[in-house]
């Protein structure tokens, strides 16, 4: 028997690394105490693996579409119109993932910054949460946010890596969560201090992110969901509260934000 239990926000399930023993990693996930896995698609042909992927595990994989920055090119309007026609047929828990990711190249920004804007209408149309990733460009993130502030659901800012000003302005957004996981473990990680300092527990949901940000000891191989009672165990220590405490919390979380 687990002795915590979980949830898993965001972890691409359908990536090839998990292509040849995905039973096995699912097993262990259920063995660890996970108990749901939420999978973002990345671009059009991610939208279908992420449903094929759910489909295997009904009722405990879960897929979000949506069109990753990193995968904005100059044809997105065409990607983005087949995306929201999915929307339409499919259970999509969210929209995502979707953001801006200036980190490699801005060679794409306009697109970028038009596509996040377009998917963030999406979310306030079908009330659907937003999966954010952001790396790099959250000035212009959260300006984009501003303007339909008022009207959104809610959502995730994943893999939350930043400091105090930066978590606080995000927080700022109403039904929006930080996601934290393998990063808060990282010897050089200054998370288990931003956390406790400035972020309350009804505003964090946990996630892989896997297969990258595996979290000590096993930071280098590929990340799983059976993985995360490693994050929980950090932050519970960070927060000075139990694990379960940690796990109360982030599962009404994500039942408040995902399945409300
Ligand atoms: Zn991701």
């Amino acid at each position: 028997m687990p002795t915590v239990y979980y949830i898993d926000t965001h972890c691409h399930l359908d990536g090839e690394e998990f292509h040849d023993d995905l039973d096995a990693v699912v097993q262990r996930a259920r063995e660890a105490g996970c108990t749901k896995i939420l999978v973002p698609a990345i671009d059009l042909p991610s939208c279908q693996t992420v449903m094929e992927v759910c489909r295997r595990f009904p009722g405990y994989a879960y897929p979000m579409l949506g069109l990753h920055p990193e995968e904005v090119k100059s044809n997105w309007q065409e990607v983005l119109s087949s995306i929201n026609c999915q929307l339409s047929t499919v259970n999509s828990l969210a929209i995502g993932e979707v953001g801006l990711d200036f980190y490699w190249s801005r060679e794409f920004e306009k697109e970028q910054l038009e596509a996040f804007e377009e998917q963030v209408r999406w979310s306030v149309e079908t009330r659907l949460p937003l999966m954010i990733h952001c790396r790099k460009a959250q000035n212009e993130m959260v300006n984009i946010l501003k303007r339909y502030a008022r009207n959104l659901p809610g959502g995730v800012f994943h893999c939350f890596t930043g400091n105090e000003i930066e978590a606080r302005q995000l927080l700022e957004f109403e039904n929006f969560v930080l996601g934290i996981g393998g990063v808060l473990t990282f010897k050089k990680s200054h998370l288990p201090e931003v956390l406790p300092a400035c972020v309350p527990l009804d505003r964090i949901v946990l996630e892989t992110d896997a297969p990258y940000m595996a979290p000590v000891p096993m930071r280098g191989q590929r990340n799983e969901p059976a993985f995360i009672p490693h994050v929980i165990t950090r932050m519970a220590e960070a927060y000075g509260v139990t694990e379960e405490e940690i796990c109360r919390q982030t599962n009404e979380n994500v039942a408040r934000i995902f399945f409300p």
